[in-house]
């Protein structure tokens, strides 16, 4: 019989690592992720009675509730329930004696575990954090259905403890496997975002800008942008308040792009646009709009100083737009500042074609 025991719990690890893996379900629409889940460990419940420990002639003994009562804990009571209802259905026509106490068995840890959710809050996570002691409680009143096999009362006795342990021990590791994959997903997450992220503005980085300069199409169009004499700011005003300037900076630049565009800080007081799909004839109007705004934008005070800054455009059909868009932005610095150029292509390509330039 351990061996028998031992291989379903085997079984259960094996099938509870692959479930994991498919956290979260990329791509699939909301209302399908429960019922989905609900499929899931309805299957593994379903699989595992097909590995059991045989407890008495017709009373199997496997680990079937674990994947209910993590159902019922992840998602809710009902989806706990349906689960139950699947998989002992597969039991009923496996048939036996242990039948009915198995269909009471799971039932009622469903329901345990449905109101310890409700009333108690109790997640997937607080089974691993209390020491064990809430799984524990959860199996409690598996085993207490062995009283309905005929001498029920010395094989409660003899196997009641087993059969609590056993379930307890199959929660907890299950449990541990989940929440240990939710965490890595997290953190990878998170530390994705952190290094795709300036820390002061939150604005995407030079990092994000270089991978995304790879994908860029040939409708798209760079804007390379320079704050106007901000080392003077930093001078007069200090660091904390040329920090501050850059934040806003970062905010007005940012409320400027359509949803599909996207704001970088490229380097210390520099910044950068992909205008998704634009056409060059729009381009000039576009960059303005972006250098205007600055100026319009509410700053900290500056003794009557404006902000102003220099914009260089490249459409991204040139061969080398960065290249050209900061050439452009040196001749907008040349140029006395607070003004855009255009990158040498676009400048041919507007004049040639007057009557669609802004
Ligand atoms: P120009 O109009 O020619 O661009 O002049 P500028 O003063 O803006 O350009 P310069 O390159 O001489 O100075 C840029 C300044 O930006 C110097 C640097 O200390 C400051 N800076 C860069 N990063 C930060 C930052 O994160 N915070 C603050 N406060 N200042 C920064
Ligand atoms: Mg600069
Ligand atoms: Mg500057």
């Amino acid at each position: 019989m351990l061996r028998a025991l031992f291989l379903n719990g085997c079984v259960l690890v094996t099938l509870t690592f692959l479930l994991s893996l498919t956290y979260p379900f990329r791509n699939v629409p909301d209302r399908w992720q429960r019922p989905l889940r609900l499929m899931l460990f309805s299957v593994m419940g379903i699989v595992l009675m097909y590995f059991p420990a045989e407890l008495l002639p017709g009373v199997h003994l496997d680990l079937r509730a674990v994947p209910v009562l993590l159902v019922t804990l992840e998602v809710g009571l009902l989806h706990g329930l349906g689960a139950a209802v699947i998989i002992l259905s597969v039991r009923f026509l496996q048939g036996g004696t242990g039948v009915l106490p198995g269909v009471l068995a799971l039932l009622t840890v469903t329901v345990t575990a449905g109101l310890a959710r409700r009333y108690q809050a109790i997640q997937i996570r607080d089974l691993v954090t209390s020491r064990g002691l809430w799984a524990l409680l959860l199996c409690l009143p598996y085993p207490l259905t062995l009283l309905l096999l005929p001498n029920g009362q010395s094989a409660l006795l003899r196997l009641g403890g087993p059969l609590l342990l056993f379930n307890a021990a199959g929660l907890l590791v299950c449990a541990s496997i989940l929440i240990q994959r939710q965490q890595s997903l997290w953190i990878l997450e998170q530390l994705t975002h952190q290094a795709e992220r300036d820390a002061l503005t939150g604005l995407a980085n030079r990092r994000r800008f270089d991978l995304d300069l790879q994908r860029l199409g040939r409708q798209d169009a760079l804007l390379l942008i320079d704050i106007d004499h901000f080392k003077r700011v930093n001078d007069t005003f200090g660091h904390a308040v040329g920090d501050e300037v850059l934040r806003e900076v970062a905010r007005c630049l940012e409320s400027q792009g359509r949803a599909r565009d996207t704001t970088y800080r490229y380097g210390g007081e520099e910044f950068a646009v992909i205008l998704r799909e634009i056409q060059p004839a729009h381009l000039r109007r576009v960059a303005d709009r972006f250098r205007t705004a600055v100026g319009q934008c509410s700053m900290p005070p500056l003794n009557g100083q404006r902000i102003t800054v220099s914009v260089g455009v490249a459409h991204a059909h040139v061969p080398f737009p960065i290249e050209d868009a900061d050439r452009a932005l040196y001749a907008a610095k040349k140029a006395g500042r607070n003004c855009v150029q255009l990158a040498p292509n676009e400048h041919r390509q507007l004049t040639r074609t007057p009557e669609r330039s802004q």
